[in-house]
């Protein structure tokens, strides 16, 4: 039997719904939650990411804003920038949309953004109480993720993972997520050897690599649950997973579709992010 596909957008809704009624009610006391989506430079798939979010805000009756500075920012002016948004008391969640350019990349930009308002978990603070599964704000695509997965309701304590990708905004922070959840974690990146030894290994594999195609049904054990993250334009305009679905499809229990799988979690997570974001710095 084909596996099931984990219809991301569905279950986006229902967390939507949920945070309308909670700007809703918090409206009603006087607050607005507020986004600010930070892109610097020009990049077109950014262009939309960041649109999206803003959108799918305002849709919500949020208040959302985009800030966008050119590529050529200098580290200094980029810090001041954070910083106004850190005092300004009507915004509530700041989100630094990637990639940065790279004279801002190697620089702790993550850290100069009030801990309170780190909607997408990027803060070291925030990265250090995921580790220790603590109380805190955790990457948006992450916490989709957890969600996609909960809602399979295969319980994932014994479970083997396999994440492939090891960045700081997906791969890490999931495997964290898996491992408090009691899954036995395997991480690979673009210098492990046999990457087919791992994943055959895996109840629940993650790819996280941007690499169109990476995961063959040759690759995946029967059975397991098959997350794709990867999103990559391609020539014809349309978007790819890292995971050749239709292939895969017939070897998985659960499988997620690109797109309106993880992508549309993603923007509600930032949402939700956001919204308690508001609640717990207005106390509201
Ligand atoms: P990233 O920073 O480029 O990280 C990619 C990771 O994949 C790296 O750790 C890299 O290893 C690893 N990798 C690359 N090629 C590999 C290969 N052939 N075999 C094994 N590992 C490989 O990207 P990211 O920001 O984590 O995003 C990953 C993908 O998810 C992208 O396609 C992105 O567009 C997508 N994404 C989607 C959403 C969504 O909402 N749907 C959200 C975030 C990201 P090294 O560390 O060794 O280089």
């Amino acid at each position: 039997m084909p596996a099931k596909i984990i219809d991301g957008k569905k279950i986006a809704e229902k967390i939507l719904e949920k945070a309308k009624k909670d700007v809703k009610a918090l409206k009603e006391k006087g607050t607005t939650p507020k986004l600010v989506v930070i892109q610097v430079g020009d990049d077109p798939a950014s262009s939309i990411y960041v649109q999206k979010k803003r959108d799918k805000c305002l849709e919500l009756g949020m208040a959302s804003e985009i800030k966008k500075f050119g590529e050529k920012i200098t580290y200094t002016e980029f810090l001041f920038e954070i910083e106004k948004l850190n005092k300004d008391d009507s915004v509530h969640g700041i989100l630094i949309q990637l990639p940065l350019p790279e004279h801002l990349s190697h620089k702790q930009v993550f850290e100069t953004i009030d801990v309170c308002k780190d909607v997408d978990g990027l803060h070291p603070a925030n990265h250090g109480k995921n580790l220790l599964g603590k109380e805190c704000f955790r990457p948006a695509t992450p916490i989709g993720i957890m969600k996609i997965l909960h809602e399979t309701g295969v319980k994932l304590e014994g479970k083997n993972a396999v994440v492939i990708g090891r960045s700081n905004i997906v791969g890490k922070p999931i495997a964290i997520m898996l491992l408090n959840a009691g899954c036995t974690v395997t991480i690979c990146h673009s210098k492990t050897t046999n990457l087919k030894e791992h994943t055959l290994k895996a109840d629940i594999l993650i790819s996280a690599a941007g690499k169109p195609k990476l995961v063959k049904e040759s690759m995946v054990k029967k059975g397991a649950i098959v997350i794709d993250v990867g999103t990559t334009k391609m020539k014809n305009g349309k978007l790819c997973g890292d995971v050749d679905f239709e292939k895969v499809r017939k070897k998985a229990s659960w499988i997620t579709p690109v797109p309106g799988g993880v992508g549309p979690m993603t923007i509600a997570s930032v949402v939700e992010n956001t919204v308690k974001a508001c609640r717990e710095i207005t106390n509201a």
